[in-house]
């Protein structure tokens, strides 16, 4: 397909980002094709005044901003998506960036299929995730020179500049609105996973690690912020005393609509039911291999029958939609990916790939490790067919979830999965080589107290030091703001400027 534009930036002909008007007829013609009965062409224009606004609110100057190479990556995605979905012959979008003035067109779709139904259906659903999704953040100057910057996804405001007391809750510079919080409850661990933590490890001795009341008052000052979601992790959260108390305090936090847990599993046969009594809304459970010598070279201990039936104990105390979070690792799990899939359709599980990140214990990452999500698909689709993009719920969780377009004989003999109360569908985490900084609305808080902007930032902000020298909830509220604030755009893997963390996976939470 010939490029519709010259003064454009992206990898992919099908995919720009303009720095001038964007010529619609050109784009148009790049899709049309034999096989396409029907070729739709959807523009968005910039407004110069809204119905019903008052004239000081009147938009002087709109301007678009984005990182473009994530920009690139998401609408790509979206393609690729929309291509599977509506059976598309062919498809280009043009997202313009810098100053567009009034009456020009900022966006364009050409959507190209066999009939028309999925050529217009393809553009509206293209143009309604491109306008939630794609990180491209709209610059609004008023009349009176005020600038504000709209958050594609969520349409908040970004008033950064505001005191405190006037500013949203935890909205980030990029206009990214935070809602959820990953508590590490401790680094120790009963397993040595290669990712994650060295063989030799030193943890933190249990007086620098928050009691279960500190979580809990850091967790309702967060909630009171806008947090809705807490996910426990660690270390391996299931090691830590008495977990489910900690659970049932968070769980009754006004405003904390879910609470749940990532565990290795070895522990979940004898706590299961007490999580669940707790309130534990959620379980994710990770478990890289199902051959006992695959497990052990990663985990660098035995465990795998206990994972196994401590996800069987998950599902007898009535667990539903649990995930299966299995770490992917180039000339090292291959072969666990269809065992692992087959494993998780019979039972009800939902599967989740996540790539290999530069978190592990002893330094060893290289890019070379990392086996791609769509790598891992394209496994997946040779062995059972065809994957469809699911509905996505939440456009703020990182995975992209997949169904299977066929059930094999014996999966749909298998009654387990209706049991679990979910279809067992795959995803794919894939933050190596498809970021999803631009939609992230995490923050964290480690064992030790300290909050965190991202997995792979280098600062920390210290919540403890505030909770132990009297510090009011309002000073844990200004060190929230800030730490969002703080956040950067992306995390930078596999750039010049990037800088590994100094802490670990396990010192971390994952
Ligand atoms: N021990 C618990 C568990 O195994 O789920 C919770 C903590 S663990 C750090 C949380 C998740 O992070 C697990 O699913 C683990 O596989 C994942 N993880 C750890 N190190 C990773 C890495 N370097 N890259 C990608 N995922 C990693």
């Amino acid at each position: 397909m010939a490029a519709p534009n010259t003064n454009t930036t992206c990898d992919s002909a099908a995919i720009l980002l303009a720095w001038g008007p964007i010529d619609t007829a050109r784009l148009l013609e790049s899709v049309a094709n034999d096989a396409a009965g029907a070729n739709v062409l959807f523009t968005g224009t910039t407004r110069g005044v809204t119905a019903g606004v008052l004239t000081t609110q009147i938009t002087k100057r709109l301007t678009y901003e984005a990182h473009e190479s994530l920009a690139c990556a998401v609408l790509a995605r979206l393609r690729d998506e929309a291509m599977a979905q509506y059976a598309l012959t062919a498809c280009a979008i043009i997202h313009r960036l810098g100053e567009v003035a009034v009456g020009e067109t900022s966006v364009a779709i050409a959507t190209s299929a066999p009939h028309r139904r999925e050529a217009f259906a393809a553009a509206e659903w293209l143009m309604d995730r491109i306008k939630r999704e794609a990180p491209i953040w709209k610059c609004e100057e008023g009349a009176d020179g005020d600038r504000t910057w709209i958050h594609p996804d969520s349409g908040v405001r970004s008033d950064s500049g505001l005191p405190l007391e006037r500013r949203p809750a935890l909205v980030d510079g990029f206009g990214r609105v935070h809602t959820d919080l990953r508590i590490s409850v401790t680094d120790r661990c009963n397993l040595r996973c290669t990712y994650c933590m060295p063989l030799d490890v030193a943890f933190k001795p249990r007086e620098e690690l928050l009691s279960y009341e500190e979580i809990t008052r850091v967790a309702r000052v967060a909630a009171d912020l806008g947090i809705r979601s807490i996910r426990i992790t660690g270390g391996e959260p299931l090691v830590r005393r008495d977990v489910a108390t900690l659970v049932r305090q968070l769980a009754d936090i006004p405003g904390i609509e879910e609470v749940s847990l990532t565990t290795n599993g070895l522990l979940l046969e004898e706590q299961a039911a007490d999580l669940r009594r707790a309130g534990l809304h959620r379980l994710n459970v990770s478990l890289d291999a199902l051959h006992e010598d695959v497990f052990e070279r990663i985990a660098r201990r035995q465990g795998l029958d206990r994972v196994l039936a401590g996800l069987a104990a998950a599902k007898a105390v009535g667990f539903r939609s649990i995930r299966i979070n299995a770490v992917s690792i180039r000339g090292l799990t291959e072969g666990e990916i269809v065992p692992l899939a087959r494993f998780c359709r019979r039972e009800g599980f939902h599967l989740r790939f996540i790539e290999f990140m530069p978190l592990d214990g002893e330094s060893s990452w290289s890019d070379g490790h990392v086996l791609s999500g769509r790598e891992v698909r394209d496994i997946l689709t040779r062995h059972f067919g065809p994957l469809v993009p699911a509905v996505r719920g939440d456009a703020g969780q990182p995975a992209i979830d997949y169904c299977y377009a066929e059930q094999d004989a014996a999966d749909s003999a298998a009654d387990a999965g209706r049991h679990a109360g979910q279809a067992a569908g795959v995803g794919f985490i894939d933050p190596v080589t498809q970021p999803f900084c631009d939609r992230c609305d995490r923050l964290r808080l480690t064992a030790d107290g300290q909050f965190r902007n991202c997995l792979f930032s280098t600062t920390e902000w210290d919540a403890r030091q505030v909770l132990r020298t009297g510090g009011s909830d309002d000073a844990i509220t200004r060190m929230l703001q800030d730490c969002v604030l703080a956040k950067q755009a992306t995390h930078g893997i596999g750039t010049p400027a990037f800088e590994r963390p100094a802490r670990a996976m396990y010192q971390i939470g994952g």
